[in-house]
């Protein structure tokens, strides 16, 4: 058996041409474009390139970004004080504060302090808290984009066995609740688990997000499970891995994401997604 690909820039390219569309449709009955505030504190390179790409799909829908470079000296209070500003910026629907901070800013603090209405990256607790009780508003990008998907494979969630490899604020844990939301039953493993390998290998839905390069492997996979790999790992010949060992799953899963252009190019659509959705909450 040999799985489907799910293929993430397709389904990326899809999701970003219906925001601009959406937008275009907006801009003609007369609404402002949607207005997104990108932050970066410091010179981390690869938080430089994963801003870049954002501002350009930024503008690339009809957005108006708005960036702000800030030094790796700056203080929590000026950070702070950048966002209470953009917080009461009427132009400003979305705000996007990059991680990591530098270590003398504390991200909880920060991440707390964006008005939860302009929070794109759906990480403050109110947001969070709301993907929990089933009323999302603002959804974490990345596993919503799993979820995106997820959809397109067209398979019916409800009662599958899912297993999440990672229980990180960003994806792990949202990922589960996602799930849980879709009437999966869910399994979350993480550096503690026992017998990681048995559970896989009961898994319909498998979402690795450990940061170990081709951690999973093909034969701990169930015949026809559904594989989502989030893992972005740089190896020493500069190529591109997922967590997953993809030669061997491909062999076993029904479907699967592969790296890249399988689930990163959706973080970036989603971003653009949730910042159309934030300025609609604010109409
Ligand atoms: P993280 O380091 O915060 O979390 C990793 C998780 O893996 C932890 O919960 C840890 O308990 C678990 N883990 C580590 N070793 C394990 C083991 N031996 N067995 C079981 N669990 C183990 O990482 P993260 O921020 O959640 O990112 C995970 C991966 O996803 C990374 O490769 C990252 O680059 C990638 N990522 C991709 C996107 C995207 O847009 N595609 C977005 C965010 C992160």
């Amino acid at each position: 058996m040999s799985a489907r690909l799910i293929d993430g820039k397709a389904i990326a390219a899809e999701v970003r041409a219906t925001v601009k569309a959406q937008v275009a449709e907006r801009t003609a009955a007369g609404h402002r474009p949607p207005g997104l505030a990108v932050v970066l504190v410091g010179e981390n390179p690869a938080s430089q390139v994963y801003v870049r790409n954002k501002r350009k799909a930024c503008d690339e829908v009809g957005f108006v970004s708005v960036s702000h470079d800030l030094p790796a000296s700056t203080t929590q209070d000026e950070l702070l004080a950048l966002v209470d500003a953009l917080n009461c910026d009427d132009s400003i629907d979305g705000i996007l504060v990059q991680l990591p901070l530098p270590d003398h800013i504390n991200e909880e603090t920060v991440i707390e302090r964006i008005s939860p209405m302009k929070d794109v990256d759906g990480f403050h607790p109110y947001n969070v808290g709301r993907l929990t009780l089933r009323m999302p508003l603002l959804r974490p990008c990345t596993p919503y984009g799993c979820m995106t998907l997820l959809a397109h494979t067209g398979v019916d969630l409800v009662g599958k066995d899912a297993v999440i490899i990672g229980q990180s604020n960003i994806v792990g844990r949202p990922m589960a609740l996602e799930l849980l939301a879709a009437r999966c039953t869910i399994t979350i493993c993480h550096s503690k688990t026992r017998n990681l390998e048995e559970k896989i290998r009961n898994a319909d839905i498998v979402v690795a997000a450990v940061g170990v390069p081709r951690f999973v492997k093909g034969e701990w996979i169930k015949p026809g499970a559904i594989v989502i790999d989030v893992g972005i790992n740089r190896l020493d010949d500069g190529k591109l891995c997922g967590d997953v060992d993809f030669d061997s799953a491909v062999e076993k899963a029904s479907w699967i994401t592969p790296v890249p252009g399988g689930v990163g190019p959706m973080t970036i659509a989603t971003l653009l997604q949730n910042t159309l959705a934030a300025q609609q909450l604010r109409d």
